[in-house]
């Protein structure tokens, strides 16, 4: 076999590989993270929820499969799911959106995507870039959001940051949320991974990819962050400060743990970027 298609197809299962599948998932106790802000995902795919007196919001559906788990953690919370009104998404890639469909048909909620994403989820998967094979169920779309858009339920307003290159509608929630006497600003990081197989170099499928992720890195700096959270319970070593629960200071508020992230993100970035330009 030629070295060249070797390297293809040895590229391609790295990149499969690397995309998490749904039985990869495990239940995680569902908890407060701040305010009116609940971790309601899987162990590996984040979903939280936002809490009002007009209903819910909440962001990512994870796989179809997961979706019976965010159900189980709204309940155990004693919330309902019937009562998230506005649904939303990190990125358009299988373990964030597929399940949008079925918890669109579960709870009427309307679904809000980034520009860039939109044409992915309404045709279940069509038009991504890498992962051309991979397909869900498809979920109408109800509304396009651009950079800077606010999505509004009740007293709560979210900030729609478009941070693309990981997806061209990659979005990074971000809105303040009050506890007690204080007020924290959370921000809800859309990814800002080079996926194995990404190419940031000549890329005819994705030619402003490289342009994008520069982007999303001047975006991601400028954002105050006291609450760092992620499409990913990874991105925030989740699980670590979940066991820290309970103590004096909240584990969630981490600015530093923020800041250091994005440096060590944006380093990977142009390290690739350095050595695919090379190539
Ligand atoms: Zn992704």
């Amino acid at each position: 076999m030629p070295h060249r298609v070797l390297v293809r197809i040895l590229t391609m299962l790295i990149a499969i590989a690397c995309l998490p599948s749904a039985n990869a998932d495990e239940p995680f106790p569902a908890h407060r993270v701040v305010g009116n802000v609940y971790y309601v995902g899987s162990k590996a795919l984040a979903s939280y929820l936002i809490t009002t007196s007009e209903g819910h919001i909440l962001i990512n559906s994870s796989f179809e499969e997961t979706v019976p788990l965010i159900r189980v953690a709204v309940e155990s919370l004693g919330f309902k799911l019937q009562d998230v009104k506005i649904l939303l998404t990190s990125h358009a890639h299988s373990d964030h959106v597929a399940g949008h469909a079925l918890m669109k048909e579960l709870t009427g909620a309307k679904v809000y995507v980034m520009r860039g994403d939109e044409g992915i989820i309404t045709s279940g998967g069509q038009g991504q870039y890498l992962y051309k094979d991979s397909r869900w169920k498809p979920c109408v779309v109800d509304r396009v959001l651009d950079d800077g858009d606010e999505v509004k339920l009740a007293d709560v307003t979210l900030i729609a940051r478009r941070t693309p290159g990981h997806t061209r509608g990659c979005t990074t929630w971000t809105w303040r949320v009050a506890d007690g006497r204080k007020t924290y600003d959370v921000v809800v990081i859309g990814s800002p991974n080079v996926n194995p197989g990404y190419r940031l170099a000549k890329n005819a499928d994705y030619p402003e990819i490289a342009d994008d992720f520069a982007k999303t890195f001047v975006i991601l700096k400028s954002l105050p962050c006291d609450v760092f959270l992620g499409a990913h319970g990874d991105y925030y070593g989740m699980t670590a400060k979940y066991e820290k629960l309970g103590g004096n200071t909240n584990p969630f508020v981490d600015s530093e743990g923020y800041r250091a992230y994005v440096d060590l993100k944006e380093k990977a970035f142009r390290r690739t970027l350095a050595e695919q330009s090379s190539q």
